[in-house]
């Protein structure tokens, strides 16, 4: 069992619908892959017409490299960037690659972005005429107030990215209030499929202006876009077929489960669980409650002396697999609530972690 931010565990039904071989030409194939599409802008509450769905081959980061390197102009533009993580260090890495000119409003890790830091990056900065932050920053599991933070941008009519990789899906978008024009996801995080593609939620409007801008053929968001519209839902070059069809069925479980806002009170739940659990062990948190998304918690090393690879060996052994720390300046750990989990699950997780807090780290009180 993956408690991890994705890949994360999967139903089998997911897992099954790739067991059969499907041709990329095939009509089938292309109405599955524009149904997907569709849905996709229909649960972000968008319409049709005013948003689009883009998907892109590789993991999560070749759909915000996409992005990033389509959405901005080679002249005239400047990308402000917010970095608390290393998400948003990973953008600040392909702006330098792209050659996009960028400014960086850096904010520590354990904090969120808010508007007025935004705000005062963009007096310091008029140049700025993109903005791009992440939206659940899983490095920490902090969640960034996306819906304060846009319409500051949207006031100087910047265009806005959001990297909602680990959000979309497990917490609730609205894209008409929203606004974003590029929100970008993959295919194995709260949806709950398997690896294989990212998903550019795009506004039609700010696509349409960005032809001939990309500065990558595999990676032209819009020609990538282009190609779905005028083919019926043709990919350009080869897809990843069976993790399209393990994602259909995925968001058809989406649906059954009840959507977007039930699955968020699922995963609000685990984390709770899992966060109130280890709590009571004596365990810490490394941000805090009001900031923390039910995506991934992150703890602290309980002594000095711990040993993250022995207690991940542990966990290992008795079906658990969890994730090291990402917080720079802290040694932490960290636990995914996303994926096919439930609190039988999570009350076995915190058994086996009540047994190595016994066994290991205190044996003198076993
Ligand atoms: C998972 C994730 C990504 C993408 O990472 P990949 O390893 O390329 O899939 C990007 N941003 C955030 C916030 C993520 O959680």
């Amino acid at each position: 069992m993956l408690l991890t931010p994705g890949p994360l565990t999967t139903s089998k039904t997911v897992k099954e619908n790739m067991l059969a071989d499907h041709g990329t030409w095939d009509d089938d194939y292309k109405e599955l892959t524009e149904w997907v599409r569709h849905e996709l802008v229909a649960i972000a509450n968008a319409s049709q017409k005013e948003y689009t769905a883009i998907l892109m081959q590789g993991s999560g980061s070749f759909g915000v490299e996409a992005t990033l390197g389509t959405a901005i102009p080679k002249q005239n533009a400047t990308l402000l960037i917010a970095e608390n993580g290393a998400y948003g260090e990973r953008m600040v890495q392909m702006a330098d690659y792209l050659n996009i000119a960028h400014v960086v409003l850096k904010v520590p890790e354990t904090e969120p972005v808010t508007r007025e830091l935004v705000a005062t990056a963009l007096e310091a900065h008029p140049e700025i005429t993109h903005f791009a932050v992440v939206h659940c920053e899983t490095t920490t599991g902090i969640l960034n107030p996306i819906e304060t933070i846009l319409p500051e941008l949207q006031k100087h009519n910047i265009v806005t990215i959001v990297d909602a990789m680990s959000s979309f899906g497990g917490v609730p978008i609205d894209l008409t209030t929203l606004q974003a024009d590029y929100l970008i996801t993959s295919s194995n995080k709260c949806i709950q499929g398997v690896p294989g593609f990212s998903i550019v939620l795009a506004k039609r409007a700010t696509l349409e202006t960005t032809q001939y801008q990309a500065r990558s053929l595999s990676l032209d968001l819009y020609e990538q876009y282009r190609t779905f519209e005028d083919d019926n839902g043709k990919w350009r070059f080869t897809s990843p077929t069976h993790v399209m069809y393990a994602f259909a069925q995925a968001l058809r479980e989406l649906a059954v489960e009840g959507g977007i806002t039930v699955r968020f009170r699922r995963y609000q739940t685990n984390e709770q669980r899992i966060r109130e659990g280890m709590l009571d062990m004596g365990y810490k948190v490394v941000i805090e409650e009001a900031v923390q998304s039910p995506i991934i918690t992150s703890f602290l090393y309980p002594t000095d002396d711990f040993d993250f690879h022995d207690f991940y060996e542990y966990l290992k052994d008795r079906g658990f697999i969890i994730h090291p720390g990402k917080v720079s300046r802290v040694n932490s750990f960290r636990i995914g609530n996303i994926g096919a989990i439930t609190k039988t699950d999570i009350d076995r997780l915190l058994q086996v972690v009540a047994d190595y807090t016994t066994e290991e780290l205190h044996p003198a009180r076993a």
